[in-house]
Order: structure tokens, then sequence, then C-alpha cells
């Protein structure tokens, strides 16, 4: 559910719903009793609200994501935990990917290393202009109080979701480069949304264990990820998603998937493909 103060909020925002409702994305507005209704412990500066039907959000990424590792476990994947730092060659194809625990025999490789894969497309001649869009969240451990489902305070920039490990604010971009060091006042910015836009939950909020975070958006400069064939064939590329990895994700691995074992991906290509950038380079 996407909020605003009042209705000419979101008319502001009439170019970017006009895309979404061209792609066939739908939605309810709500408004005045209704949405109190719905959201009882909203604060009543907030008047007006989307909710977008056939949807969905994730109760526990981590959890979500362990599980996935756990399922490809199950199913003969083998998982080595170490930094992949270059690629081996021999006759023009590839022999292994070599990481700081030795190097791992490998006919084929997937690039997929969020906002740190440039440091390995580097190595095979191609400069995917990337940035990161670093975000925060704060989670209010153990909190099973708060929107469902989950708000987006479009004047804030702010997501807040009930997750099955606590109440969750997140949001924001911060452009400090990757190596920069965490500004966990950012952290407390979030908060501050949180107890102005949900008053009525301040004290539960205040006596919780806040947990502050800061993540990486690996963000191109067109919004868009690379997905599909290095400059070495052997070796495919598949990050940049930005801020929607999560849940892109599972589409990218099964294009990938199709590209690894040479069948037609799904969809065309052309508009992810690394090479729209200059630095497309040989070998
Ligand atoms: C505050 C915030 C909120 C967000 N909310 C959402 C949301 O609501 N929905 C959504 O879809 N997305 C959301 N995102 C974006 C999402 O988190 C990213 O798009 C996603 O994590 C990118 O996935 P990835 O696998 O490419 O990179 P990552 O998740 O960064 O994973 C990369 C992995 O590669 C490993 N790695 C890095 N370098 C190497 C190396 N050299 N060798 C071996 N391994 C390496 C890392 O350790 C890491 O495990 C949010 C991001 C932030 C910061």
């Amino acid at each position: 559910m996407h909020v605003w103060k009042d209705r000419a909020g979101f008319e502001a925002e009439a170019t970017t719903w006009g895309v979404r409702r061209a792609v066939g994305i739908e939605w309810d507005e709500v408004e005045g009793e209704a949405l109190r209704a719905l959201q009882p412990d909203l604060s009543p500066d907030y008047r007006f609200a989307v909710r977008v039907g056939d949807s969905a959000h994730c109760r526990d990424p981590g959890g979500y994501v362990a599980a996935l590792v756990a399922h490809a476990e199950r199913r003969g994947a083998g998982v080595v935990k170490a930094r992949a730092v270059d690629f081996t060659f021999s006759g023009g194809r590839l022999t292994g990917v070599v990481t700081e625990a030795g190097t791992i025999p490998a006919e084929r490789a997937v690039i997929a290393a969020g906002i740190r894969s440039t440091d390995l497309a580097v190595r095979l001649g191609l400069r995917v202009p990337m940035e990161s869009e670093r975000g925060y969240h704060v989670q209010f451990e153990g909190l099973d109080l708060g929107p469902v489902p989950p708000v987006m305070i479009q004047d804030r920039k702010v997501a807040i979701t009930r997750l099955a490990t606590g109440l969750r604010v997140a949001g924001q971009v911060e452009l400090a480069g990757v190596d920069a060091r965490a500004n966990w006042r950012r952290a407390e910015v979030l908060k501050t949304h949180l107890l102005a836009v949900f008053p009525g939950l301040a004290e539960a909020i205040r006596s919780a264990r806040a947990v502050p975070w800061l993540g990486h958006r690996p963000s191109t400069p067109d919004g868009r990820p690379v997905i599909g064939r290095s400059p070495h064939p052997d070796v495919l590329v598949a990050y940049g998603h930005g801020h929607i990895g999560l849940a892109s994700a599972p589409r990218t691995g099964r294009i990938v998937a199709d590209l690894l074992v040479g069948r037609a991906p799904e969809i065309a290509l052309d508009g992810f493909s690394p090479a729209r950038f200059d630095g497309f380079g040989g070998i």
C-alpha cells in the first residue's frame, strides 16, 4: 500500500503510476474512513492510499535467501564460501574461477556479486558503470505490530513492513561510495519517520531493541541490470538490479539458467546487454 497525505500527492506522481497502469498493474484507491479501517495505527495526516492488488511481500528476506541456498544444496549444488578474484582460461575457453581459497575448475561461470561484480567484470575487460545506492533499515526486533499490508510512505520515501522477525522501516538513498563507513544517523532518521507515521506505536517501538543495517543497491545509470554474456562467452553476468534485486532475482535466475544450457531465454535481452555501455571491451 502506498500512502500520501492527500489525493493531490498521488496525482503529482501521475506519470509513474501511468507507466504502472500501462504494464498491467492494478490498484484500488482508499480514502478517509476506509483507509482508517485498513490501517488503524496510521497517522491521520495520511488520508489517501492505493492498494496494489495481486502483489505480495517477503516476511523474512534473510530466511528466504537461506532457504533458497538449502534448496539448491538438496538439489545437488555445492556451496564454497570464498572471495572470487579472477578467471583462468586455456585455448580461449574458461577453465576455472580463482578464489582466495584456491581455483575452482569451471567451464562456465556467472558473475552475480552485487555491487562487487565490477571488480570481477574488469578482469574480462568489461566496464559497466555502477554505483551503490546505499540504503539503511532499522528493525525493531520481535515487534509483531505495524501495518499489514506494508506501507510505502511516498513523501518520506520509506517503507514500513511487519516482518516475521520484527517491525522494519527501510529506505532512502545515500550516495557515498561503496566503502565509506556507515552513517548510523541515517538509521535515526528512519526511526523518526516511523514514529511520525505511526505515533500510536511509539511506546512499543521505543522499548524494542533497534538493530540498524546498511545495504547496497547495485545500480546502473539507466536503472536496468546487466544480464547476458560478458566479452568472454563462457562467463555470464547477472547484476545491477538496484532497488529490486530480491523481487527480480527469480526471473533473472531462470534467464541465466537458459543461457547456461544454450536454451533461448524467455525474453529478448537486448535492453539488458552489458554491451549497451561503452566499456564492452575484448578479452
Ligand atoms: C534498504 C534496502 C531496501 C531494499 N528493499 C528491496 C525490496 O523491497 N525489494 C527488492 O527486490 N530489493 C530491495 N533491495 C535491493 C536488493 O537488496 C538488491 O537489489 C539485491 O540484494 C541485489 O542482489 P545481488 O545478489 O545482485 O547482490 P547481493 O545481495 O549484494 O549479493 C551479492 C553476494 O555476492 C557476494 N560476493 C561479493 N563479491 C564476491 C566475490 N568477489 N566472490 C564471491 N562472492 C562475492 C556477497 O558476499 C554477496 O553474498 C533493497 C536494498 C536496500 C539497501
